[in-house]
């Protein structure tokens, strides 16, 4: 056991079906009389449903929310956020949404509600990542993390059997990543491994039958758990090339996690010794890396960056923006070795030592 410090976050979590109906008390409880409810255009039938669940504490919704938080967005919610004199916010959908009303309690201290459609984790998080003209910066603050999170099952029913395996395998990098991270504590590790095996049991049930409530809930309890590591220690090669090849070549978020996780883990195998025994067993296979490809597969996602889009001449170039202001790795960051890595998920090889 090595010497460590646990700072938990706060966070009422209310899990189970159904559980969308306590949003009314929820926010009565936070003090809310004049809630916004927020979500991207194509949630807004459940937008809609949770201001009419909250009744006269509802002041209105607003769905524009957009993947990677432009401050444009954030703009035009906070002139409503104004005009109608909100005083909480109802954030209904995944991590775009979810950033929208991280966005706003960091310019207003507003209280949030957070009721998850995906599983990206965000709702547990006190990161906010933001893009103002084409450039994402992200930062912690304590002011943006969410009061109250309701996992309720029967909205994540409708996620396209896609999004639920990518926005997964995004979670899962969070745990993965917490396994060896520089700050580790025997706590979040614990739902690292938990949460990894909830996920990788749960994913290829959901994508058989994605009306497989038990399976959707054993997602959700994943995310969560994946989430809660993400909020808690620091992340390193895995998010650092997903960050940069997102940002850079405007990759689709939890695809790119998808096609680079395997590689990254492979990457820092070799230094990372106990973080693969506890994955070993959370993935019950021997080669863990691999066993997330072969996950990959088995879900039916594409695991390679050149199906989004990403030219073969940006490899080297993403190879030295990755090293030019990198986070802290535990294995030693070596430029051929980082290549490699970047290569074969832009292929989507197997992965393989680097
Ligand atoms: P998303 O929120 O962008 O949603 C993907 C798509 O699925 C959207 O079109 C959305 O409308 C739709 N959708 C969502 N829930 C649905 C449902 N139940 N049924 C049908 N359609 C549904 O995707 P995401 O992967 O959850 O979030 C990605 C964003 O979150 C990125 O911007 C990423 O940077 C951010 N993120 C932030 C953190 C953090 O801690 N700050 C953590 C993870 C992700």
């Amino acid at each position: 056991m090595h010497d460590f410090i646990y700072n938990a976050h706060p966070a009422r979590v209310i899990f189970g079906p159904g559980t969308m109906s306590t949003v009314g008390a929820e926010a009565e409880r936070l003090g809310m009389r004049r809630a916004l409810v927020l979500s991207t255009p194509g949630r807004r039938s459940s937008a809609d449903a949770v201001a009419d669940m909250l009744g006269l504490l509802g002041a209105g919704t607003f769905a524009g929310a957009k993947m990677h938080t432009p401050v444009t967005v954030t703009d035009a919610a906070m002139k409503l956020v104004e005009a109608l004199g909100v005083d909480g916010l109802v954030a209904v959908g995944g991590g775009s949404t979810i950033g929208l009303g991280k966005a706003l309690a960091l310019r207003t201290d507003l209280p949030q509600i957070v009721i998850p459609t995906t599983y990206a984790g965000s709702e547990v998080t006190p990161i906010i990542g933001e893009t103002k003209n084409g450039l994402k910066t992200t930062q912690t603050t304590a002011k943006v993390l969410p009061e109250t999170v309701i996992y309720d099952v029967e909205l994540t029913l409708s996620l396209p059997v896609g999004v639920s395996a990518t926005s997964g395998m995004n979670a899962i990098a969070h745990a993965v990543e917490a396994l060896y991270a520089r700050d580790r504590n025997p706590i979040i590790s614990m739902m690292a491994v938990e949460g990894v095996h909830a996920l990788v049991s749960s994913l290829p049930a959901i994508v058989r039958d994605p009306n497989d409530v038990e399976a959707r809930s054993n997602a959700q309890y994943g995310a969560w758990l994946c989430g809660t590591c993400l909020g808690a220690v620091g992340m390193s090669l895995h998010h650092k090339l997903c960050h940069t090849l997102g940002g850079t070549f405007d990759l689709p978020h939890a695809e790119t996690h998808t096609a680079v996780l395997p590689h990254a883990l492979q990457y820092n195998a070799p230094a990372v010794p106990e973080a693969i025994s506890a994955l070993r067993g959370a993935l019950d296979h021997d080669e863990p890396a691999r066993a997330l490809y072969e996950l990959a597969g088995q879900l039916g996602v594409s695991r390679a960056l050149k199906d989004f889009g990403m030219p073969e001449d940006a490899i080297d170039r993403a190879a030295d923006l990755a090293l030019a202001n990198p986070y802290w790795n535990p294995r030693r960051l070596e430029r051929d070795g980082v290549r490699a890595c970047i290569a074969a998920a832009w292929a989507g090889d197997p992965p393989h030592a680097f």
